[in-house]
């Protein structure tokens, strides 16, 4: 594990997206062997994004990072989708693909694993064109901030979702509870917060990098979400393939909450 907590700037100086990428999101890897992990996200994202009333207008994914998995099921609820991440590199990374330039990211198997779920390996096309049009905006974000996209003020979004950001970005319990209230006042009451995290996770390397990760425990993932002011709907918790040098997590904890209405 780390000795150190590495923050917003060791993201901005040394993240590197298209290694990130080669390295977690490839659907199988150089040995032909599955990305257990991946597969087991994308099935427990479309089973959230088929619960009922996880629709609506808008949609606020934070701490996106340089991908777009996390949006594929999800992009067939939503109208307009805004993608939200502290560092440069990996916005400039996902405008790449969104604008289909050179040297973009290939997310067509993973694309075609999803519509596979769905029921139409085919509509892989389609589907990665619908993605495109509804991401309307790529801003910076930090979850550490009260408004994390300061100076810009959001309209609160029908429904947000986060994907393994806020454990990689909280140094501490404190900081994970208020970055929880701060992400979820960017949703409305009523509305719906979706997140996938890891569970015991001290890091993750890649790249001769390592980052540092929050070590986090189902329950108290869930009081944290309880205490930002949202009710639990859905959380299942699956196991992370043993024995992968890259990175120390147990298991991924995937859950659907819905905002309170606000007394006052
Ligand atoms: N959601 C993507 C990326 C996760 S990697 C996925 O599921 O793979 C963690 C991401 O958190 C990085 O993109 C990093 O830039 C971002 N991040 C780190 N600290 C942050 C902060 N304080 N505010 C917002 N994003 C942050």
């Amino acid at each position: 594990a780390p000795a150190v907590f590495t923050g917003t700037d060791v993201y901005q100086r040394s993240f590197n997206p298209q290694e990130y990428l080669r390295e977690f999101y490839r659907l199988s890897d150089s040995q032909g062997q599955p990305n257990t992990f991946l597969m087991q996200n994308l099935r427990a994202l479309l089973k959230m994004f088929s619960l009922e009333g996880l629709r609506g207008d808008t949609l606020i994914d934070v701490g996106c990072g340089p991908t777009i998995y996390q949006l594929l099921s999800a992009c067939e609820h939503f109208q307009e989708i805004i993608a939200l991440d502290y560092t440069d590199q990996n916005r400039r990374e996902l405008e790449k693909w969104l604008k289909k330039e050179a040297g973009a990211f290939d997310w067509r198997p993973v694309v075609e694993y999803v519509c596979e779920l769905e029921g139409d390996r085919e509509k892989w096309a389609e589907k990665e064109e619908k993605l495109r049009k509804k991401v309307r905006q790529v801003l910076k974000c930090d979850v550490t901030k009260a408004n994390p996209t300061e100076p810009v003020s959001l309209p609160p979004a029908d429904c947000i979702i986060s994907t393994l950001c806020l454990e990689a970005a909280c140094k501490d319990l404190a900081t994970f509870r208020s970055a929880l209230r701060n992400v979820g006042a960017l949703v409305k009451p009523g509305g719906h917060l979706v997140m996938v995290t890891v569970l015991r996770e001290t890091y993750y390397a890649f790249n001769d990098q390592v980052f540092s990760c929050l070590r986090l425990e189902k329950n108290v993932v869930e009081e944290a979400v309880e205490g930002a002011g949202f009710d639990m709907r859905f959380s299942e918790v699956q196991p992370c393939p043993p024995g992968d040098v890259r990175a120390d997590c147990e298991a991924v904890l995937s859950l659907v909450a819905r905002k309170r209405a606000s007394i006052s």
